[in-house]
């Protein structure tokens, strides 16, 4: 039997795990004790990797070839991979040729290796000239990076997972971690039961698992999020609690904000949040002084929030808002304090550190800035890097739909079930004149539309990096040889762009230098040309080669050429990467959801995850033991609600927003709040069909999301549409 050390592929704790193989064949896995985001525990998802990996659905489910549709709707052809090559190149390059760069589109995905996506990145801005390239991160963590940005100066998560065990006050907003960070959340609970003077605060519209363990618990309303963070400060001016000498020493802008706040009095905050002054005024104390109530002995307040805040239309603004209580405290740059946005997916953040987004660059730079194009067009070789921002998820697809973008490239990911507005996508692949879908297994939704397949590794076959919510950088290690044949998913992105050079820039020596027929020094050399574009840079890892990473074992970022280790939390000298060194506090009013509830569709919807299963289920759906907790879709109510519609248990409803509808059983849950919804993001076509406004055949509950984005972030406000839930009428 072989063990060979890898990293979990779900969620953003970025646990170490031991797979055991033999042969061709995993066999088992466990914890990894040495790993320092898990010390050896897995939760449901991870201790059955195995199991996954191997279960007769998914050998069924497995691309295991290239293969093509002549039509839509016939059934897709096998063919060699060369061929399928040429043919993407081929039509790529003429879209390119015909209609100009912006024509097509790549959309990539979290679940990518940080190396996957740095070639995907190049391939699309440096060699094609475009920046439409983005990814299902969008969807989860653009508003924190936005926030971190517009305050901190850098997209930088300033604290760590030990920061748990030193903090006084733990506040939890919009995250439930005990489903969605699970081994993170057993953290917590030890961090507690060390330290009974430890206060949690968690504000959600939903009594969680996580709220269960609350000292303090706030029913907020959906999406006012930024009134409590202002009513909070309001308060902490009033009593004294804020920290003046940090804000005079290490901030600049909070003349406005206290304008701003002047408003959020706390009987106003009370309304809109829907939660008591005293309430408000306990958060606001113990966030202040690190639950010791006074000021003058302050200690240590931990925040951590997920996509409660991030999947917004006012995303940016509630992050923002958040990091604001951080500075007017002092509550950053130590031990136990601080704004740590979690991650939802394995490598959300190594997306983010190579620029495999829209607006951004290599190495934290920004598109909008010219001296970060430059650096980038001279690292890569090619004379500039377009200047015009790329389209972002949202606008991607409906770009497609409005027939702007020709030729999509879509790997990783499932987009006709992820995306909200579900209708609109799927018009988008429809109207694409070219769908490449490049995956391991076979998603119902999205490789419906698709003329090219192309078949590629997963967890288990793949090698390269990934970096967690604490922005530590771990190895993904193949412990099997990829199946039939597939291929890795950075190498086939550098097989296509070799054939779109020979017709693109023919007789010039490539862009893209890396063997592909031997994986691993492929995917090193890679990895190198990554490190080497951070050379100075805020998230600087040019110490860190995989040699480092192999006898130390995972590391932070930054970790520069001179430092022995990587950094455990940042600003700890007080000062910021912003021009003048200070950090910025940024004045945000509250705004109330895009789509309120109204009399026609009274109920909010909030969408989010099950404790055991992961994004589209293609790998947790395969298990039975994972619908041990939650066994089939519903939607849930509060019981008030389903009483005054003469609804019971089990009773099959009509959920319909503006833009589609789903039938689906209801359940009682007083957890909700009343006249809120909530269904989980999980369930596909195989569990869930639903219809467009028009008619057209949808799954899953992104057939009622609304893509309404936040204007800064671009991303969605997945956790809110205004629905109505009618009982059906059964024939
Ligand atoms: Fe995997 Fe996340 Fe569970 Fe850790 S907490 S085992 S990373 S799903």
């Amino acid at each position: 039997m072989q063990e060979t050390p890898s990293t979990c592929p779900y969620c953003g704790v970025g646990c170490g795990v031991i797979i055991e193989s033999t042969g061709s064949q995993i066999t088992g896995v466990r914890g990894d004790p040495n790993h320092p985001a898990n010390f050896g525990r897995l939760c449901t998802k991870g201790s059955t990797l195995h199991l996954t990996a191997t279960s007769t659905i998914t050998l069924q489910t497995r691309l295991l070839q290239p293969q093509h549709r002549a039509q839509r709707g016939d059934k897709p052809q096998p063919l060699p991979w060369d061929a399928a090559l040429a043919m993407a190149a081929d039509r790529f390059a003429s879209t390119v040729t015909q209609h100009g760069p912006d024509a097509v589109g790549f959309y990539v995905s979290g679940q990518l290796l940080t190396e996957d996506y740095y070639v995907f990145n190049k391939l699309a801005k440096g060699l094609i000239a475009t920046n439409n390239i983005d990814t299902n991160s969008r969807l989860c963590m653009s508003s924190a990076v936005a926030g971190y940005k517009q305050t901190l100066g850098a997209d930088a998560p300033p604290a760590c997972y030990d920061d748990v065990h030193h903090a006084q006050c733990l506040f939890i907003v919009g995250s439930n971690a005990a489903w969605a960070h699970p081994v993170l959340f057993r953290r917590i609970e030890d961090a507690r039961a060390a330290n009974p003077g430890m206060k949690v605060i968690v504000a959600d519209p939903r009594r969680t698992d996580t709220a269960g363990m609350a000292d303090l618990f706030l029913p907020i309303q959906p999406g006012s999020d930024v009134m409590l963070f202002n009513g909070m400060l309001h308060l902490m001016l009033w009593e004294g609690w804020v920290d003046a000498s940090y804000i005079a020493a290490h901030t600049t802008g909070f003349d406005a904000l206290k304008a701003l706040v002047r408003d959020a009095t706390p009987e106003r905050v009370a309304q809109v949040c829907g939660i008591s002054v005293a309430d408000l005024t306990t958060a606001a104390q113990w966030f202040a002084t690190g639950a010791t109530g006074d000021p003058q002995r302050r200690k240590a307040t931990l925040s951590l929030y997920c996509q409660g805040l991030n999947q917004s239309s006012s995303g940016t603004a509630k992050n923002a808002a958040l990091i604001n209580l951080h500075l007017a405290t002092g509550q950053i740059g130590k031990p136990g304090a601080g704004p740590f946005s979690l991650t939802g997916q394995p490598n959300a953040m190594g997306g983010r550190e190579v620029g495999g987004l829209a607006n951004l660059l290599s190495a934290h730079r920004d598109l909008a800035n010219p001296a970060h194009r430059a650096e980038v067009a001279a690292l890569w070789g090619v004379a500039d890097v377009p200047s015009q921002p790329g389209k972002t998820a949202v606008e991607m697809f409906q770009a497609a739909a409005d027939g702007e973008i020709k030729a999509l490239w879509i790997a990783c990911t499932n987009p006709a079930q992820s995306m909200p507005d579900q209708a609109t996508v799927r018009r988008a692949l429809q109207r694409a004149e070219f769908v490449v879908v490049q995956e391991a297994f076979a998603t119902a939704e999205t490789c419906a539309y698709a003329d090219l397949l192309l078949p590629a590794t997963t967890w288990g076959e793949k090698t390269g990096t990934v970096t967690n919510s604490e922005r530590r950088i771990s190895r993904v290690r193949s412990a099997v040889p990829a199946p039939g044949q597939a291929r890795h998913d950075w190498a086939i992105a550098v097989q296509f762009a070799h054939q779109l050079e020979a017709r693109l820039r023919p007789g010039q020596p490539t862009l893209f230098p890396y063997a592909t027929d031997h994986a691993d020094a492929g995917a090193e050399a890679v990895w190198n040309e990554h490190r080497a574009s951070t050379r100075g840079r805020d998230l600087d890892i040019t110490g860190l080669s995989w040699e480092t990473l192999e006898s130390q074992g995972p590391q932070q970022w930054p970790f520069a050429a001179d430092a022995a280790t990587g950094k455990a939390r940042l600003y700890e000298d007080g000062i910021f990467p912003t021009t003048d060194g200070r950090a910025r506090f940024a004045a945000h009013a509250w705004q109330p959801t895009a789509e309120p509830r109204e009399s026609r569709y009274p109920f909010s919807l909030t969408t989010g995850r099950l404790r055991d299963q992961w994004h589209g289920m293609t790998r947790t759906g395969t298990l039975g033991r994972l619908f041990g907790h939650v066994a089939e879709p519903s939607v849930q109510l509060h019981p008030q609600d389903m009483e005054r519609r003469g609804l019971h248990n089990g009773d099959l409803v009509h959920v319909t927003s503006k833009r589609g509808s789903i039938v689906v059983p209801v359940q009682a849950d007083a957890t909700l709040g009343l006249s809120q919804a909530f269904m989980a993001m999980h369930w596909g076509s195989e569990f869930l069909s639903g219809s467009s406004s028009t008619g057209e055949r949808l799954a899953g509950v992104n057939a009622l999301t609304t893509s309404v984005f936040c204007p800064t972030s671009k991303q969605p406000e997945l956790k809110h549409a205004a629905v109505k839930v009618l009982k059906a009428e059964l024939p």
